[in-house]
């Protein structure tokens, strides 16, 4: 178990899909940015979860990207390290801190796009010197390099068109 991040494929919206759905009519793209469809059939949901598993367009499971920033153990050991960084230098970060980092499982929760922004802005600031001075031990320095590193990638996937983040 731990903290996956995913942006979803933006295939619906822009009217590149390879295969039609089976009820294109009830297709809509939830808040978290995925396509869902608006039934409760479970037939009929069925039928969209396979429709979205062949999948329809030519990116894997409708996913344009995707990172797991760590298990459920590291990533509140991950948010103590930054909030006493960032506390030391008087900088708030909380859209990382508050909403990604709250927990080490989130899943079903997203970042709007408004707040995608706000975290490319937080990372930004984050950048590599501040947490080399922090003075933490060479394994969690390589972790949460490589977490933010791999947020950093996805952030930009999710401004690049336009779609939130989802847990
Ligand atoms: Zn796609």
């Amino acid at each position: 178990m731990g903290l996956d991040a995913v942006v979803f494929c933006d295939c619906v919206e822009k009217g590149c899909l390879t295969t039609p759905h089976p009820y294109p009519r009830l297709l809509c793209i939830a808040s978290n940015g995925s396509p869902e469809i608006r039934s409760k059939n479970s037939f009929k949901v069925d039928e969209h979860d396979m429709w979205m598993n062949l999948p329809p367009c030519k990116h894997e499971q409708m996913m344009l990207g995707g990172c797991q920033l760590g298990n459920i153990w590291f990533i509140p050991h991950m948010r103590r390290i930054l909030s006493g960084v960032l506390r030391k230098r008087g900088q708030a970060c909380p859209v990382l801190l508050g909403k990604v980092l709250y927990g080490g499982t989130h899943t079903g929760d997203y970042l709007s796009v408004k707040d995608v922004g706000r975290l490319s802005d937080e990372l930004d600031r984050l950048k590599g010197p501040q947490l080399s001075e922090a003075g933490l031990s060479g394994e969690d320095a390589r972790q949460i390099a490589l977490a933010i590193r791999e947020l950093r990638r996805l952030v930009k996937t999710a401004l690049t068109v336009n779609k939130p983040i989802a847990f």
